[in-house]
């Protein structure tokens, strides 16, 4: 498939089913990351365009869709987890040419987003609410009843998988979503429409803006119709979203990011760890929020881990995602400029290994050789802040105290994974651990569309996937009625 196979029209905002072109007849370049090369034009949405946006959802809501059984919702869901399917080839191709994503990376991403869309088709019909004993006359009950417009802003790493948990989690509850996805990636976001148009959707449940951040986004964000906001990327951003979101009172779902840490003990089957101890820290460029960019290890077998991940980290290729390797480039020549200051600062450190940049890697492609440091202090930059690229950081531990004590030492808490044999020692630290997620004896678990997936701290708060999401995407009423 080559951009000239798209089948909808890249250019346009997506507003009640209809393709149309942004108010502001402006549009920006859409660049291919693995060779730099522009690949096409993408609408640049405006506040116009948002105002449309929402008013379509609304009137959504107040007509077709609104009317809708929880079972109808859930088969449209169903639906277009069905045509995923069938095109997850296609969109994992459009993916990759548009993220820069290796090919399996991407089809893996395809399958989720059929994954999330079945499931949360299959969820829709199953969300109730309880009866409370009270008074003696009384009837209570509670009503999980959808927001009502709900804004989706979306970065470029995971488009696909963020939409079907953030989208798929919202429609499946009853509300209309105006989605808007990232200015750098957002050519699946645009086939995720045009999939929702033939799934038969009612006009209005879905739209997409593209367009820049600080204009389309900051316009959904501060939308006063829009009654709840997710949203997935940086931390600075984040709290310009909340802020936003404040000036409404209208509840957030922020996931920011994490600085995620692997604890292998002693008694770990450091085997099995080693290939989740790499991949999770490489593993789309480690432009990932749950990557985990630091693996702290028990002083008896750092040495062992070490060796390790270092002789994995030599066989690691990195080149253009159509020839499917370990890694493909960064998002953008910002990104890579990013993480060439962080690998700056790791100057003072010593590098374990490297990985190796294939030779006939287009010169423009954003590309980076995925770095292990060794022997860093837990207070370093490097071990501190979020770099968002292939770069993991080894640390040494004493004991199962120092461990929690390093592993909660950042301003994030995302996903943390122990692995021992210990389970009493799993127990302990999973609870001591501070982390939305944590994982024992592997790391991630696949992507699970099924777990509650959020963070604490600068990682964000609220709670997407699984059935949890859909406690967030709706509203709880209580009612209680007197019987005379
Ligand atoms: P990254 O640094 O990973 O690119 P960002 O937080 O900048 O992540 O972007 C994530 C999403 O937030 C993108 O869709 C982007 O357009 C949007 N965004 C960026 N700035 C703003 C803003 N001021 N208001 C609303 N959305 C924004």
């Amino acid at each position: 498939m080559t951009l000239n196979d798209l089948w909808f029209d890249a250019t346009c905002c997506f507003i009640a089913n209809e393709w149309v072109t942004p108010d502001s007849g402006r549009f920006l370049d859409l660049h291919n990351p693995s060779t730099g090369l522009a690949i096409c034009q993408i609408a640049r949405g405006s506040a116009t365009d948002i105002n449309r946006a929402v008013e379509q959802a609304q009137k959504a809501l107040d007509s077709d869709w609104g009317r809708l059984s929880a079972a109808e919702r859930g088969r449209f869901l169903s639906r277009m987890g069905q045509l995923v399917r069938e095109k997850v080839d296609t969109l994992a191709r459009l993916e990759s040419i548009d993220v820069g994503k290796p090919l399996t990376q991407a089809r893996a991403d395809a399958v989720a987003l059929a994954r999330y869309l079945e499931f949360y088709g299959g969820a829709a019909d199953k969300v109730h609410g309880s009866t409370i004993p009270y008074l003696e006359g009384y009837t209570v009950y509670t009503l999980r009843e959808p927001h009502g417009v709900t804004g989706h802003i979306i970065p470029w790493n995971y488009p696909m998988q963020i939409i079907g948990r953030s989208v798929g989690a919202a429609l499946a509850m009853g509300n209309a979503a105006v989605l808007k996805p990232a200015e750098e990636a957002c050519l699946s976001a645009l086939a995720f429409a045009d999939i929702a148009r033939e799934a038969g959707l009612p006009a209005g449940a879905l739209n997409v803006i593209p367009g820049l951040g600080q204009e389309a986004g900051a316009a959904l964000a501060a939308h006063p119709a829009v009654r709840h906001i997710s949203f997935t990327g940086s931390v600075s951003v984040g709290k310009l979203i909340q802020t936003a979101a404040a000036s409404n009172a209208v509840p957030v779902t922020l996931e920011l990011g994490g600085k995620s840490p692997q604890l292998v003990f002693a008694d770990a089957n450091i085997d099995s760890a080693l290939p989740f101890l790499v991949n999770a820290g490489i593993q789309n460029t480690g432009q990932t929020c749950s990557a985990s960019s630091r693996i702290l290890v028990h002083r008896t077998v750092y040495d062992e881990v070490l060796d390790k991940m270092a002789e994995r980290y030599c066989a690691l290729r990195v080149g253009p995602a159509m020839n499917d390797l370990d890694a493909g480039p960064l998002i953008s020549a910002r990104q890579k400029t990013t993480v060439h200051e962080f690998l700056a600062r790791g100057a003072d450190l010593h590098i374990a290994a490297q990985g190796k940049i294939i030779s006939d890697a287009p010169s423009a492609g954003y590309y980076v050789a995925p770095t292990l440091f060794d022997q860093v202090d837990s207070q370093h930059t490097l071990a501190q802040e979020e770099i968002f690229g292939p770069v993991q950081v080894l640390i040494a531990f004493e004991d199962d105290e120092q461990a929690i004590q390093i592993a909660n030492g950042t301003n994030y808490g995302l996903v943390a994974s122990i692995w021992s044999r210990d389970g009493a020692r799993q127990m302990r630290l999973a609870k001591q651990l501070r982390s939305g997620q944590v994982f024992i004896n592997n790391y991630g678990a696949g992507g699970g569309v099924e777990l509650p997936f959020g963070g604490t701290g600068l990682s964000g708060h609220g709670r997407e996937k699984g059935f949890e999401a859909l406690y967030g995407f709706s509203s709880l009423k209580t009612v209680a009625a007197k019987h005379d």
